[in-house]
Order: structure tokens, then C-alpha cells, then sequence
């Protein structure tokens, strides 16, 4: 018998909008082809077009139109079923067949995904995980190198949220929603200017930058090793913030402050 769990999804990302990454995931045992976010309708259309892939569902992470103001047309050309937060409903008022919160397993054959709550950014932002390959569909919530603006939550539900992403294995490939990387790399040896990990992904990522290659998906170990927002609670940022007696959400409010007016 093979071992259906092994059949792999195909993952096809693309640079839509102005600073936006497209997502198409592709699972052929099951026929599905799963949109996440709608950033862009005309281009994602196309791209699933010349793939030949019929788009079955769009999972949502949050409302921002640059996330889910696409799903009405898409939903239009396929039919597909659309799964998200009540948010992409309740705010933007974009159409939504399933509410999903955090916690859910979503069945595409046998391919699983789980629903992550990472609120923060918006107040119901969620992220996807594929356990079995490895895969994280994160939004707005963690960048290379950085994290969200929080334009809804509270420190400690973005830093919780945070720790929801760090808890993954080290091997788990983040797919976040923008490339923001090298402006983040910038901020960040601002604030760990002696972190030799991040001097030297710092190097590998100007590179890509340069040959005009995405930096995503980011490697959630190395993230974990160079990210100032997944790292709030190493003693470094508070010592050199002054802020020794602070607990671990308030030295990432005041990193992420910081970072707003950099
Ligand atoms: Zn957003």
C-alpha cells in the first residue's frame, strides 16, 4: 500500500500586486488547488490557467482587501469554496462559505492542514500549516525577518501568536504574504548589530535581492536564530533596550514601535 500521506503538494508562488506574494497549492490525489488569500484575482486566474489547475478553495488569513479582496471574482470564475475568518466577512464584506478561528484540521484527500489562530495583526488572522511537509502559510502575521504591523491586537496576543509559529519544527517553510525583507534585515541589525547568524543571512538575502530572486519562503530555524520579533525574550534585546525588568511582551511592543518609525 503506499503511504497516501506522502503525496506532495506543489506549491507555486508568485510576485503580485506591489509588494504582495501570490500562493497556489496544488494536491493532486485529491484534485484540489487551494488559493491562499485572493490578493490579486486577474493574475492568480491566469497563473492557475496556464498550470492547468482549477482553483477548489481559497483560505483566507485576514481581511485586508490585499488578501481577501479577490475572492468574489475568483469565486465567480471557478465556484470555488471560500473558508476564513468571519472577519473577511464582517469588515470587507467579501464573500465567505466556511468561518474558520484556530484549532480546525482541514481535509483536502489526504492531505491535512491545521488552522493556526495568529491574531495580532488583525483581530482573527490565522495562518495554515501542512505538517506533513513542512509548509506554513503565516499572512501578515511573521515576515523574514520581521512580523505584521499590530494594527488590531495587543502585545501579548501578537507575541503569543508568535510563539504559536515558533513552536514549529525548525525545517518548516515560512511562506509569509510580502517581500519585506530587506528593509526588516536593516531594522534588525539596527537592534542585534553582534548577531553573527543574522550578519550572515543578511549577506545571502542581499544577494537574492540583487538577481532580483524572492527571499521567501524563509527557513522558520533560521528565523528563529535572526528574527528580533520571534526572539523578544532573549535576554540581548532587553539588555540593549535597557529594559531588563520588562516582561516578554512588552520588549516586543516596544521593538515593534520602534520598527513602525524606523
Ligand atoms: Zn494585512
Amino acid at each position: 500500500m503506499p503511504n497516501l500521506s506522502n503525496t506532495a503538494p506543489n506549491v507555486c508562488m508568485f510576485a503580485c500586486l506591489s509588494d504582495n506574494y501570490g500562493y497556489l497549492v496544488h494536491h493532486a490525489a485529491s484534485n484540489s488547488t487551494i488559493c491562499i488569500d485572493s490578493p490579486d484575482p486577474s493574475k492568480i486566474l491566469e497563473k492557475a490557467n496556464s498550470l492547468g489547475w482549477t482553483i477548489t478553495h481559497i483560505l483566507n488569513t485576514h481581511w485586508h482587501a490585499d488578501h481577501a479582496g479577490g475572492n468574489e471574482k475568483i469565486q465567480k470564475e471557478t465556484g470555488c469554496r471560500i473558508l476564513g475568518p468571519k472577519e473577511v466577512n464582517s469588515r470587507l464584506n467579501a464573500p465567505l462559505d466556511e468561518t474558520l478561528s484556530g484549532g480546525e484540521t482541514l481535509e483536502f484527500g489526504d492531505l491535512q492542514i491545521q488552522v493556526l489562530a495568529t491574531p495580532g495583526h488583525t483581530l482573527e488572522h490565522i495562518s495554515y500549516y501542512i505538517p506533513s511537509h513542512n509548509i506554513a502559510f503565516v499572512g501578515d502575521t511573521l515576515f523574514a525577518l520581521g512580523c505584521g504591523r499590530m494594527f488590531e491586537g495587543q502585545p501579548e496576543m501578537f507575541w503569543n501568536s508568535l510563539k504559536t509559529i515558533r513552536a514549529l519544527p525548525d525545517e518548516t517553510q515560512i511562506y509569509c504574504a510580502h517581500e519585506y525583507t530587506l528593509a526588516n534585515l536593516e531594522f534588525a541589525l539596527s537592534i542585534d548589530p553582534e548577531n553573527t547568524d543574522l550578519r550572515n543571512y543578511g549577506t545571502k538575502l542581499k544577494e537574492l535581492r540583487a538577481a532580483d530572486k524572492p527571499t521567501i519562503p524563509t527557513n522558520l530555524g533560521m528565523e528563529k536564530l535572526t528574527n528580533p520579533f520571534l526572539r523578544a525574550d532573549n535576554p540581548v534585546f532587553a539588555n540593549f533596550l535597557g529594559m531588563n525588568r520588562y516582561a516578554s511582551e512588552n520588549v516586543f511592543a516596544h521593538i515593534r514601535k520602534m520598527k513602525d518609525n524606523f
